[in-house]
């Protein structure tokens, strides 16, 4: 019956997320997740928020959380936005900010929404080759452009560009709107909010959903000069008033106010992603430097799409990309030091070491 679909459904491709097994005993090692739960004062927060008050609406503007934040990052409100997982706050950012006449620049390698997102607003895009060695180089960017948009680190590669190539871009490029999408920035990165005083043009958009063990509860937001905020707001407020409920909003506070959980837990992935990295360096592989709580390998004698079905075979998943020049990759997510090790032994069986 798709002759009910209007033109624009007709045209779609959506973009396909990472499996959520229904089976249990799987060591989930491919959508990023934090291996950690949510900190226990989240889970507190949660409880005394589940009550008689859930039958009113919440707060449209969620001005705790954009309290929250701001607080976190040193920023007033008004340079806040916040969305139902940063997934809504990018599609507002490419519909508000990033459809221009002119093309939206990202990398040829990156995170797979972005076209998506493009296809669904019509808005004309140029990828831009990583390096050979997968880098995003950001003077390859100075060219007329309606926007430009990119992951740091950036994702699937797990590669950091530095906050003074960020400022050097910026520096040239001032009358187009640019995107950092942090998801990964703090297993590795430095925030480039720290530059959004200086820089009207840039946004910053982090997510919940990584390194606060979050990706259930669907929050994100951005950092920005108050008048892209605004578009943000404009956007959302034609959309949906109410992205984010009140479970979510309170979660998300608490999450932000629990500064050593979040420092204890993003340690510990880091810790563990070096042993992983050297472990998957011992068994031969080549692993790109990864500033993010997951790892992009491949080895030079074994097929990725093999070694994938062999873990999965093990009741191990890992993330897989049917692209030219990375098909020949695994993306693994760090999971705990248990998880790993898991990992580790299986592919030692596979591989025969
Ligand atoms: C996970 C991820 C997101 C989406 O995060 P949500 O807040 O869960 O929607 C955005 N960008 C990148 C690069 C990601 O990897």
């Amino acid at each position: 019956m798709s002759h009910f679909w209007s033109s624009v459904v007709h045209g779609l491709t959506p973009y396909v997320p990472g499996e959520q097994p229904k089976v249990a005993d799987l060591i989930k090692l491919n959508t990023n997740e934090n291996p950690y739960g949510p900190s226990p004062r989240v889970l507190e927060a949660l409880q005394a928020e589940v009550g008689d008050t859930l039958r009113l609406y919440p707060d449209p503007n969620a001005e705790s959380l954009k309290n929250a934040v701001a607080a976190y990052y040193g920023v007033t409100p008004p340079q806040v936005f916040v969305g139902n997982g940063s997934d809504e706050v990018l599609a507002h950012a490419f519909l508000g900010l990033l459809k221009h006449e002119q093309p939206l620049l990202f990398p040829d390698i990156t995170y797979s929404f972005y076209p998506v997102y493009c296809g669904l607003y019509d808005i004309d895009f140029e990828t831009v080759p990583l390096t050979a060695a997968f880098e995003i180089e950001l003077g390859d960017y100075e060219r007329p452009n309606g926007g430009i948009i990119f992951p740091n680190p950036n994702a699937p590669t797990g590669r950091l560009v530095s906050l003074a190539a960020i400022e050097a871009l910026l520096a040239r490029n001032r009358d187009s709107v640019v995107v950092v999408d942090e998801a990964y920035v703090d297993f590795g990165g430095e925030s480039a909010i720290a530059l959004v005083d200086r820089h009207p043009q840039l946004l910053v958009i982090q997510t919940l959903s990584k390194s606060r063990s979050l990706a259930g509860l669907r929050v994100g937001f951005a950092v920005g000069h108050p008048r892209l905020i605004e578009a943000l707001e404009r956007v959302k407020n034609s959309f949906n008033s109410y992205p984010l409920g009140r479970l979510a909003i309170r979660g998300a506070v608490a999450a932000m106010e629990d500064r050593q959980y979040f420092d204890q837990t993003r340690q510990a992935i880091i810790r563990t992603r070096e042993e992983l990295v050297h472990n998957l360096q011992g068994f031969g592989f080549e692993v790109l430097p990864s500033a993010a709580n997951f790892v992009f390998a491949r080895h030079p004698a074994w097929d990725a799409l093999q070694l994938a079905a062999g873990l999965r075979e093990k009741a191990i998943i890992v993330r897989h990309f049917k692209q030219e020049r990375i098909e020949q990759f695994l993306r693994i997510t760090v999971g705990t030091e248990n998880q790993c090790n898991a990992l580790c032994r299986a592919l030692a069986q596979i591989l025969g070491v």
